[in-house]
């Protein structure tokens, strides 16, 4: 038996077909987009609509929620073949480990400016990372994760409770955090607005909420255009510099500090997306080879900020 030893694996399912739904926008649901981007990814015609009232970019069609349970489950998105190839997402999250780890410790550190330990929500804890270096920093951690498979992975690993469900999909307890930390999820949730005021709900009086999400009002989308890298399958929207300040506050939020995403990540991933944005794959391949593609570097990212916000 190696039960909870780092050499398990997740058990992934296979992914099928991806179903789609048509929406609105998923932020003030108005039906009035004007169609800025369109993509073929694995086969997949996507569509992204810059919506006319409150200038978010989302995806219409977009998967539908049961398919997001199939494409997070799945090997497809979270190992899925050769870096620079064409993938879902990620050509292998779980070797990520390292740099992943460490841009953990860096996040807890900023929140433990404002709180240095207590009770802390994870949602969208993937392969358990952020909650292991949270654990150690002394928080009382708990994940919740759409992936079953990985929500497996992560509770064995670490020792960890992780809720093997959307965030989205279940009920929290009312003013029971202290922190709520989400990285990577305002772009792929379906009711943001519902979203941030589950959050504010379960936080208690004067909570910490970090995230860090996109934004699509800067150079760099207008740079790659359609190749833009964050424009995948799972994604539902994007906001405006302006725009996630002002739904956010509008839930009962104060921004106490907001920079931008400065990541640590290794040579290997910087060079896969840059591969997706430049349709170059042979520049992931030329990386692979070398010598130097597993050496860590920070990257400020163009297209990211990190937000910490407090429960008013
Ligand atoms: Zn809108």
């Amino acid at each position: 038996m190696h039960s909870g030893q780092a050499e398990d694996r997740p058990i992934w399912q296979p992914l099928g077909e991806i179903q789609f739904e048509e929406t609105p926008c998923p932020i003030c649901h108005s039906d009035n987009g004007v169609l800025r981007y369109t993509k073929n990814i694995l086969g997949y015609q996507m569509k992204y609509y810059i919506c006319s009232q409150c200038r978010a970019l989302y995806a219409n069609p977009r998967a539908s929620s049961d398919s997001l349970k199939k494409i997070y489950a799945s090997a497809d998105f979270f190992e899925g073949g050769e870096p620079g190839g064409e993938h879902l997402n990620y050509f292998d999250f779980i070797g990520g480990e390292k740099y992943l780890r460490k841009t953990a410790r860096d996040r807890i550190s900023r929140i433990q400016l404002y709180c240095k330990s207590g009770k802390m929500l994870e949602g969208a804890s993937a392969a358990g990372f952020f909650l292991a270096e949270a654990k150690t920093a002394g928080f009382e951690v708990t994940g919740v994760e759409i992936s079953a498979p990985m929500a497996e992975y992560a509770s064995k690993r670490w020792s960890v409770d992780v809720i093997p469900e959307s965030i989205e999909q279940i009920s929290l307890p009312e003013q029971k955090y202290d922190v709520i930390a989400t990285w990577g999820l305002m772009t792929i949730v379906r009711d943001p607005i519902a979203l941030i005021r589950k959050f504010h709900q379960s936080l208690k009086p004067g909570g910490i909420w970090a995230f860090n999400t996109y934004y699509h009002d800067g150079w760099w989308p207008k740079l790659f255009g359609s190749r833009w890298q964050i424009l995948v399958v799972n994604f539902s929207q994007i906001y405006t510099k302006k725009l996630i300040l002002e739904i956010v506050r509008q839930e009962g939020f104060r921004l106490l500090s907001r920079r931008r995403d400065y990541p640590h990540t290794d040579l290997l991933k910087v060079a896969d997306q840059m591969s997706w944005n430049f349709s170059a794959p042979w520049l992931a391949r030329l990386i692979r080879s070398s010598r130097i593609s597993n050496l860590i570097i920070r990257v400020p990212l163009p297209d990211v900020m990190e937000y910490i916000w407090q429960k008013v």
